[in-house]
């Protein structure tokens, strides 16, 4: 149950509140809010003269849930607004890892002739083998945050444990949480106490429930302006490297306030369905796609075979256009 405590309400007295009811203190703005255990269906009788309002949740989806607020929250960095009443399709694109300045010089001069605002690219990569390319660290940070100044794009990056996350809320305008990293409590910890956006992906052996319940962490430790990535799970099928899971996505636009983008380059993994599946996605009338574009795929150093070329990717940008504009939304 999320309680909405009455103005008059002091934090000593919230406090106090939320040690007897095993709840969580948030603030929000000038509003204290008490969030207790879910399986709590009724105000309890020592909160009645302090609760200005409650809500009632099914599970331990609480802050995230519609039946806390049936809207879609919306999330903006300035001009780029994800969810809420926006007409926006937000399209994040970018190489799966930062390489080098031309390399992120190519792809920012093309998202900005395709009026796109948001660059993507990892600097600390979380690779199933550690003889792989991990990532240019803080260099990459650096290659990116002058891409921001020259091209005034908004950066989107991932942070893969905690001992960088600091430098990654500094330099990000979106913090990315990869799929390997849904559950690392240092990271979600760290990315509750910013109030920048946060880009959650859902670990690929994680149900629904799991991964809204890791937003529900940050969102619970004070920092509202989390954003969903489905990006396939692992299932029996293996011809594709994960499973896109659009049902999944159709309960979460149901059930949960929460913006929503889908990757399918990642669950696909190979280049040439990406754009079908990205079709498929953006006619379940999302908020965001994220798609990996390389230069020189055949050259990247990691998730090479999903990556599309700058052409194909234009192909792609060009082919959705008119999927977005049916429901009223325009690309950015
Ligand atoms: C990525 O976005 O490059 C990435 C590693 O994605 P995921 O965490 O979904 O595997
Ligand atoms: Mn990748």
């Amino acid at each position: 149950m999320i309680v909405h405590l009455k103005e008059s309400v002091d934090q000593e007295t919230a406090t106090d509140l939320a040690k007897e009811s095993d709840s969580i203190v948030l603030k929000n703005g000038q509003q204290t809010i008490l969030i207790t255990p879910s399986k709590l269906k009724e105000l309890p009788l020592n909160l009645e003269e302090f609760a200005e309002d409650f809500f009632v949740t099914d599970s331990d989806i609480q802050l995230a849930s519609k039946s806390y607020r049936s809207d879609i929250r919306e999330i903006a960095l300035d001009d780029v607004k994800f969810g809420g009443n926006t007409n926006n399709t937000v399209v994040i694109a970018g190489p799966c890892s930062v390489e080098s300045v031309e390399q992120i010089d190519q792809c920012a001069e093309n998202l900005t002739k395709l009026n796109l605002k948001i660059l993507r690219g990892g600097c600390f990569k979380p690779r199933t083998s550690p003889y792989s390319f991990q990532g240019m660290g803080l260099e990459g940070l650096k290659i990116l945050a002058k891409a921001r100044e020259e091209y005034g794009l908004k950066i989107a990056t991932e942070v893969r444990d905690h001992s960088h996350v600091e430098q990654v809320i500094e330099y990000a305008d979106i913090i990315q949480i990869g799929a390997k990293s849904m559950y690392d409590h240092g990271i979600l910890k760290a990315c509750a106490k910013t109030t920048k956006p946060i880009l959650l992906k859902r670990g690929f052996g994680s149900t629904i429930q799991e991964f809204v319940q890791c937003a529900e962490f940050i969102l619970s430790g004070g920092n509202p302006n989390v954003i969903l990535c489905e990006r396939g799970i692992r299932t029996f099928e293996n011809k594709s490297r994960f499973t896109l899971d659009l049902c999944g996505v159709a309960y979460l636009k149901e059930h949960i306030n929460l913006p929503i983008i889908l990757d399918p380059s990642h669950a696909m993994g190979v280049s040439y369905g990406v754009p079908d599946l990205a079709r498929a996605c953006m006619a379940m009338n999302i908020d965001g796609l994220l798609i990996e574009m390389h230069p020189n795929p055949k050259v990247a150093k990691s998730d090479a075979a999903q990556q599309l070329d700058i052409d194909q990717f234009n192909d792609l940008f060009e082919s959705i256009e008119p999927i977005a504009s049916v429901f009223g939304k325009h690309l950015i």
